[in-house]
């Protein structure tokens, strides 16, 4: 279609409704809504799925929703997924349909992916005399907030009734110009773990440091040696990420606390490194700590998995993504250490994650994931709806 990227084909269904896509997302886009609260968000996608004659099962997770559409006959079943949740962050885009919703932002593209998935709803409503089997669609709560809602919409049944065989998401995607898709096999995105520490020394007067332990300088030396578990004992070719995000401590210049807290983040790509960091930064802390005569209690949670694409089915979705936007604009997106709740979908089911391209450098559409200036170029969305519906049908008529 004219006006998208030249190298983009939409089939004239998905065309004809590039300017309500856009609409539905703004919408969206102004009213975001933190994880478990989307409440206003989920009550918009029930009304709509309800209006193309999907049958809606509401609150699974607190506010998530499962439509589920039948084909004509009996066959397979595939879960599309979105996220809805926003961030809170106030919004700084400076866009006339920016966030009403003060301290809430749609800055990572949820609202997108809303937008985009409801509109496949749309798009295979409409054709479903065509084909045969399921399409579960999963609107998911809280991806930002681990533990996330794909994990508790997993435990209430969403696999299930009927059992489902593929799944597949989508992520716009700022790193890659608009008119691209990314396709990766295996791990792409790391998973997320969570450690706590607090050190626990022997308050006293600053002037008299002997008189106490100061769990301080204790942590100071645990922070720094944490970060030998990655640079010396896993090997350098496997990507691991150990960051100490916070570290409170202390009340006075003049006074030697009797405690400090830190916590921070775990991201590995290896499930087996994974298992072993628990033990490892426990080791560490509890070196340090006892050579330096302080005490230390240790809290490790594990987070999001790695989110790993089946090989097969991306290789399927780079044929179908090929299609759309042309062999050429079909790459890598490449593998990061953030992490995604998609990972346990795909843990359950194979399926493949996709990178939407969203990125637009001459409207100006640079700015990250997470900041308060993000946007993307409203011309992936159409292309993520062909995308999405294209797989759909695809598989469902055995093209894989
Ligand atoms: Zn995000
Ligand atoms: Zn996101």
């Amino acid at each position: 279609m004219a006006g998208i990227a030249p190298n983009v084909v939409l089939s004239p269904e998905v065309a004809q409704l590039a300017e309500s896509i856009i609409d539905l997302r703004r919408t969206f886009h102004q009213w975001p809504e933190l994880g478990f609260q989307e409440q206003r968000t989920s009550a918009l996608v029930a009304e709509r799925l309800r209006a193309l004659g999907i049958e809606v099962r509401t609150g699974v997770a607190q506010t998530g929703v499962l439509g589920v559409l039948r084909g004509e006959g009996e066959g397979k079943s595939v879960l599309l997924r979105a996220d809805m949740d926003g961030l809170p962050l106030e919004e700084a885009s400076g866009v006339p349909y920016a966030s009403q919703n003060h301290g809430v932002m749609h800055a990572c593209g949820h609202d997108g992916h809303t937008a985009i998935l409801l509109t496949v709803a749309r798009v295979l409503a409409q054709c479903r005399q065509q084909f045969s089997g399921t399409v579960k669609f999963v609107f998911q709560p809280a991806e930002e907030l681990p533990p996330g809602g794909a994990k508790a919409m997993i435990e209430e049944g969403v696999l299930e009734n009927p059992r489902v065989d593929a799944a597949f998401g989508l992520h716009l995607w700022n790193g890659l110009p608009v008119g691209k898709i990314g396709v990766d096999n295996g791990p792409i995105m790391a998973s997320v773990d969570r450690f706590d520490i607090v050190i626990k020394g022997v308050g006293s007067h600053g002037a008299y440091p002997h008189t106490g332990v100061d769990p301080i300088v204790v942590g100071s030396h645990v922070v720094a040696a944490l970060q030998t578990v990655v640079s010396r004992e896993v090997p350098p070719l496997a990507p691991v990420v150990v960051t100490v995000g916070t570290f409170q401590g202390g009340t006075a210049f003049n006074v030697i606390p009797s405690q400090a807290e830190l916590s921070g983040t775990v991201r590995t790509i290896d499930a087996r490194i994974r298992e072993e960091m628990p033990a490892r930064l426990e080791r560490i802390v509890r070196g340090v700590t006892s050579g330096m005569r302080a005490e230390f209690s240790f809290n490790y949670a594990f987070g999001y998995p790695v989110t790993v694409n089946d090989v097969n089915r991306a290789q399927f979705a780079r044929r179908v993504a090929g299609a759309i936007v042309g062999d050429a604009n079909v790459v890598s997106a490449g593998m990061t250490m953030g992490a995604e709740d998609m990972s346990y979908f795909l843990e359950a089911v194979p399926g493949c994650y996709l990178r939407l391209g969203s990125g637009n450098p001459d409207k100006g559409l640079i700015h990250p994931h997470h900041s308060a200036l993000f946007n993307f170029d409203e011309a992936a969305l159409p292309i993520g709806v062909e995308l999405l519906a294209q797989l759909t049908l695809a598989y469902l008529s055995g093209q894989e």
